[in-house]
């Protein structure tokens, strides 16, 4: 849009005076943010009730992603930039005497999910606004996010997320759109006169569910599309004790603070229906108003489901053709089946969700009859040609337990892995035998980011380098940055890019000192892990190497300076991860006060990891370390952000870390450990002794003994508990085995850290090679291949 200095001006005092009553100068940065948020989101709502009304007038195909989870992240800046105002409102900003970095920081970050998956489909609207793709949001609206993390003593403590104590300026209450979901009760098949059955219920639990609808603002595009997040309320004019009220709301009160197994309990199944039937009904209704006939659903609806949380829509869908529409049961299965596609996250087994028959005929009694004949048509279909063996390992109900995965693969047109590794995992592993039935089915769509976020927004000093280097056309199509591979050989310019790197080591130095009291030296490596704590992304081994770097140095061996900075939130209940935590920050102690250490060797653990902190620490690191056990990680993002701002990544052959070492080349990264293969064969022949290694190895000997041996302040249980794990359990995620391997790496970084232009040029291919992992051409993928939805305004 076309905005001025001046005007914004007087629209921003209007609107100050408009919320508040009162001069600019007088409010909060709170107050401050919020009427510019509100004027944004003014300057917005024409073009996002002219998006809605030209996919209808058009009849364009729309596609709904159905995640649990959304990490949006602060949306001002975004808006702001996709807007193409931003540096005009900067100006205003600065001119009305406010700083616009701290009315940025007054708004809150929307934490509706745990980390990746989340992070991903939030990646994924931006995206397709950006691309001008008809894309809507279909989630939760969780009154309370993922926990705030706080170290006490060394420990994780675990704070409320309220983040709606103050309203959320970018939603809007469509109490219009509100629907009815139903838990509970019994339902009983009357035939009617016609021959055909009609599903009646009774004393069914109803709760009303209202959306919320955020803008999702494209990048310079006009398009506006919309995220949908669901609330639970009691249903007005219903009698209702303070206890039902509480039942109800409670089902969108908390986000589940694990990022993975969280199955088995019945909030959770409550959680998963409510925002799956909410959504599946309000897009029938949305099409009922322009279609008759319910079997065009395919040609105007798409329908994803992002990992199996949103699984049931298979069942829901069902149950609305067939009860509702009173289709026969072969027509609508080949409808809900052409509707649907599914993205497999994982590749650990007992991380597939699985629910109790039992539970789920008590909640939901209709959807568990129409699982029964799922399972029922499908052996029946397919045991013939493939044995009763095979089906009965994939068919969706078995001991007793509804398996959603299977049940999503079997219900969908399509099914998709993140990476190719994952992708040819699932086929070869997890999925096989349904592989074996719908090989058709099976495609890869590697994740992505948005760089207009992490680079455009995050990182200014490089975007403006990068600008004047070789243009603005990298900001829509970030294949664009290609051509920077001709500075190359340009001293100057990597000068400047260096220069741009220690601009962002400044900010986050000047960060962690006011948070955490401690000095990071600029001229230090700046070695970063970021992510949820787990066990198979082995913070660990990252342990182990900052732990073999002190001995080193107490031996009087020299090494460039490094810092070790960790941002990692562990799942309240996972023990093993917490021990972790408290074993960070307790080699923390013990290397930050010891004055040999000061200026060479830091660990710098900032708690509450989150989107807004990532944008702080990403465009300083250095180093990116992505160090899961071979196939353990499905994809990874952090790696695409960290590469993208120019970092060189640390990294085991797993996920996406295979496609930015072909993207970037083989000399912009250093890649270390065991491959997937030599895993699987390593697990499979029983021959791996931890101890034996623990014996072998002196250096490993000393750093595993310093677990238990009070090296290490504060960590008298959780060193045993973790030295258990490595040496009574056999290591499950093979830290031992990958140790040697990930030093020598290391030590490979170290030896090009001395020599600072070839360092320059690794970190200049990275980013040069980063384009490819925008999440717009992920989202094009997606609509080329899987949903049939095309971008209009795209790249
Ligand atoms: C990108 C992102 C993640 C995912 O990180 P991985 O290293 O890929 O697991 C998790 N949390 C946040 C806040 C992120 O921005």
């Amino acid at each position: 849009m076309t905005l001025s200095k001046k005007r914004f001006m007087a629209d921003y005092q209007a609107e100050a005076l408009h919320l508040f009553a009162d001069k600019l100068e007088h409010l909060s940065t709170l107050q401050q943010y919020q009427a510019l948020a509100f004027l944004i989101k003014g300057y917005y709502s024409t073009n996002w009730a002219q998006t809605k009304a030209t996919y209808d007038r058009q009849q364009q195909k729309q596609l709904y992603y159905f995640s649990i989870e959304f990490m949006p992240g602060r949306l001002l800046g975004s808006n702001l930039l996709n807007l193409g105002i931003k540096d005009t409102v900067e100006a205003g900003l600065s001119e009305l005497g406010l700083d616009p970095e701290t009315v940025y920081a007054a708004e809150v970050d929307p934490g509706l999910g745990n980390g990746g998956l989340g992070r991903l489909a939030s990646a994924f609207l931006d995206a397709m606004a950006s691309v001008g793709m008809a894309g809507n949001g279909n989630g939760i609206r969780y009154q309370y996010g993922l926990f705030q993390q706080r170290f006490v003593d060394g420990y994780q403590v675990e704070l409320p997320d309220d983040w709606l104590r103050n309203p959320y300026a970018w939603e809007t209450r469509k109490e219009n759109r509100a629907v009815i979901v139903r838990f509970g009760g019994t339902v009983n098949l009357m035939s009617r006169p016609d021959g055909s059955l009609e599903a009646v219920y009774h004393d069914t639990d109803d709760v009303l569910a209202v959306p919320y609808d955020t803008a999702m603002v494209g990048y310079h595009n006009q398009v506006v599309n919309t995220m949908r997040l669901w609330s639970a309320e009691p249903v007005p004019g219903g009698a209702h004790s303070l206890e039902e009220k509480a039942r109800v709301n409670a089902i969108t009160q908390i986000l589940y603070p694990d990022d993975s197994d969280t199955a088995g309990r019945e909030l959770r199944l409550r959680q998963e229906y409510f925002f799956t039937s909410a959504g599946v009904q309000s897009i029938i209704t949305h099409f009922r108003r322009y279609h008759h006939d319910l079997r065009l659903l395919p040609q105007f609806v798409a329908i994803h489901i992002n990992d199996t949380h949103p699984a049931m829509a298979v069942l829901e869908l069902m149950r609305v053709l067939l009860d509702d529409a009173g289709m026969d049961w072969d027509t609508a299965w080949q409808i809900t089946v052409k509707t649907l596609s599914y993205t497999n996250h994982t590749l650990m087994a007992e991380a597939l969700e699985t629910w109790p028959q039992s539970m789920f005929s008590q909640l939901l009694p209709r959807l568990a009859q129409i699982a029964g004949e799922v399972d029922r048509r499908f052996r029946a279909a397919y045991t013939r040609r493939f044995g009763e063996l095979l089906v009965d390992r994939c068919a969706p109900i078995a001991d007793g337990q509804l398996r959603m995965a299977y049940l999503a693969v079997i219900g969908s047109h399509a099914v998709n892995g993140v990476a190719k590794l994952h992708s040819k995992l699932l086929q070869q592993s997890l999925l096989k035998d349904l592989y074996m039935i719908f090989p058709e089915r099976f495609n890869n769509k590697t994740n992505g980011i948005t760089p207009r976020r992490w680079v455009q927004i995050a990182n200014p000093d490089l975007s403006a380098l990068i600008d004047t280097t070789i243009g603005t056309n990298w900001r829509r199509d970030p294949r664009e940055l290609v051509p920077l591979v001709a500075q190359l050989e340009d001293p100057q310019f990597l000068t400047q890019l260096q220069a741009a790197k220690r601009v962002n080591k400044q900010r986050l130095a000047a960060l962690v000192h006011t948070e955490l009291g401690l000095e990071m030296p600029l001229d230090a490596i700046y070695d970063v892990q970021i992510k949820r704590l787990h066990a198979y992304k082995r913070q660990l081994l990252h342990v182990f190497g900052i732990l073999e770097a002190y001995l080193a140095i107490k031996n009087g061996e020299s090494r460039p300076p490094r810092m070790h900075i960790f941002g990692a939130k562990a799942a309240p209940s996972y023990r093993y991860a917490k021990a972790v935590i408290r074993l960070i920050n307790g080699v923390a102690e013990l290397i930050n006060h010891d004055p040999e250490m000061a200026g060479k060797l830091q660990v710098v653990f900032i708690p509450n990891y989150g989107v807004s902190l990532a944008e702080q620490i990403i465009p300083a690191a250095d180093i990116s370390e992505q160090i899961s056990l071979a196939g353990t990680e499905a994809s990874g993002t952090s790696n695409m952000k960290l590469m993208s701002n120019g970092a060189l990544t640390l990294a085991t052959l797993d996920g996406a870390n295979i496609e930015i070492q072909e993207a970037a080349g083989a000399d912009a990264m250093v890649t270390f450990g065991l491959t997937t293969s030599e895993v699987a064969q390593l697990q499979a022949s029983h021959a791996y002794s931890a101890k034996a290694l623990y014996a072998a190895n002196p250096t490993l000997h000393r750093i595993v003994d310093m677990l238990t041996d009070g090296s290490i302040p504060g960590i008298a249980s959780e060193g045993r508990e973790i030295a258990s794990e490595l040496l009574e359990y056999n290591d499950t995620y093979l830290v031992l085995a990958d140790f040697a391997s990930y030093i020598a790496a290391s030590k490979r970084l170290d030896a090009l850290w001395q020599k600072p232009q070839q360092w320059a040029q690794a970190a200049l291919k990275n980013i040069a090679a980063s384009g490819q992992f925008s999440a717009d051409f992920t989202v094009q993928r997606y609509g080329r291949d899987v949903w049939d939805v095309l971008p209009t305004t795209g790249i």
